[in-house]
């Protein structure tokens, strides 16, 4: 059996302060954890303006005791930072969550890091790109706690730590990891930003896909100084294992933690009970494009194009509807020439959605949503109309 060298800490069903005192306690105690004098950057995952008890956000509660762990150690200052989906508000995110608030009580900055400068940062280990523009303060503060929220994600299975660090770049740079190799781009970002502390709030859990609806509850907390090692054991409790999960298997082989699952220590491991739970909640079939006469044809397209349209979709399912039409999006919706094709060729109404998706059909659609991303509002008015 290979060595242990990295160590995870996994709590369940007890209030979220008492999971994450145990977890340090497993890791050492708060003070080996967290050194003292330190400027404490808390990046909690804010992917939209949505309330934790959808599943879609971390679970302040989660941040707040953080903080009050933090304040512990002395600290010369801790912020909160975040920056929510391309074309999110993360300001209106931190007020809907009541992070506002939270940071309000404890004398902390929050940092709209969409409002900051970035800084290019080359990344020499590479393997899809080889330079990317991440916000300025993520290199100002000395300890960086990374909180996700342990959701499932249509594009990489699952969005837990690594993915989390996606917030801490610019827009462009999402629209452009949706343009390559994702789980390669998220690899490659995870060579250049390095979490001191991962805090996995598996609370409550959005296991259908990762902007939250249908949430369920698993009352868990995971603490680990490796990102890589919580991923790990954190998919591995929704029942996938390194090798379904591509970022995880590239970032195994990459030397940035564990290259297998044996490389940890688990602390309190769930029993049986439990990890049947969170397998079985996590192999329900996630939101799908459900109109009957609707058909979509896409291709890398951002989680807040999708998001609008599956919002749009289930309220047109709601009232009755279902337009005859293809919905055509994505940034490398070109690729899906043969099947544009077939569906103008039998007469079928297309509509672009989105800037990207809008561009390609433009010359035979019937309408376009412009924007990035396309606003759900919109998509349903013109959806309806059809
Ligand atoms: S229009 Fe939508 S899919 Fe295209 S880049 Fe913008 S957010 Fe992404």
């Amino acid at each position: 059996m290979s060595k242990q060298l990295f160590q995870v800490s996994s709590q369940h069903d007890r209030s979220v302060k008492d999971m994450v005192n145990s977890a340090l306690d497993d890791l050492g105690g708060l003070h080996h954890i967290i050194p003292s004098g330190r400027r404490v950057l808390i990046k909690p995952n804010l992917v939209i303006a949505k309330t934790n008890d959808t599943g879609a956000t971390t679970n302040p509660e989660v941040v707040e005791v953080l903080i009050q762990e933090a304040l512990k150690t002395n600290p010369v200052e801790i912020a909160l930072g975040e920056s929510s989906t391309a074309g999110d508000n993360t300001m209106r995110a931190f007020r809907v969550t009541g992070m506002d608030k939270i940071a309000q009580k404890y004398g902390v900055k929050i940092i709209d890091f969409k409002k900051t400068p970035t800084i290019t940062k080359d990344v020499p280990l590479g393997k899809e790109i080889k330079n990317v523009k991440i916000f300025k303060p993520v290199f100002e503060y000395d300890y960086f706690i990374n909180v996700p929220i342990l959701k499932i994600h249509g594009e990489t299975t699952v969005t837990i730590g690594m993915k989390n660090l996606k917030g801490c770049i610019h827009d462009q740079e999402k629209h452009r990891f949706h343009r390559l190799d994702l789980h390669q781009c998220i690899v490659d970002l995870n060579t250049v930003i390095k979490p001191d502390l991962t805090v996995l709030d598996a609370t409550t859990c959005s296991l259908q896909w990762e902007l939250g609806g249908d949430p369920v509850k698993l009352d868990t907390i995971m603490i680990g100084k490796n990102v890589l090692a919580v991923d790990m054991i954190a998919a591995s409790l929704l029942g996938y294992g390194i090798d379904e999960v591509r970022h995880l298997k590239i970032a195994s082989q990459s030397g940035i933690g564990p290259e297998s699952i044996e490389e940890i220590k688990v602390f309190n491991p769930p029993d049986n009970e439990t990890k049947k739970m969170l397998i079985d909640a996590s192999q329900k079939k996630g939101p799908e494009y459900k109109l009957r006469d609707l058909n979509v044809i896409e291709k890398g397209t951002c989680s807040s194009c999708k998001g609008a349209l599956v919002a749009a979709m289930r309220r047109l399912s709601r009232e009755g509807y279902s337009p005859n039409c293809v919905a055509a999006m994505g940034q490398l919706l070109a690729e899906e020439k043969e099947n544009l094709e077939q569906a103008k060729n039998n007469g079928i109404p297309i509509v672009g959605v989105g800037h990207c998706g809008s561009k390609v059909v433009q010359d035979y659609s019937v309408e376009n949503i412009k924007g990035c991303p396309a606003r759900a509002e919109q998509v349903y008015g013109i959806l309806k109309k059809l």
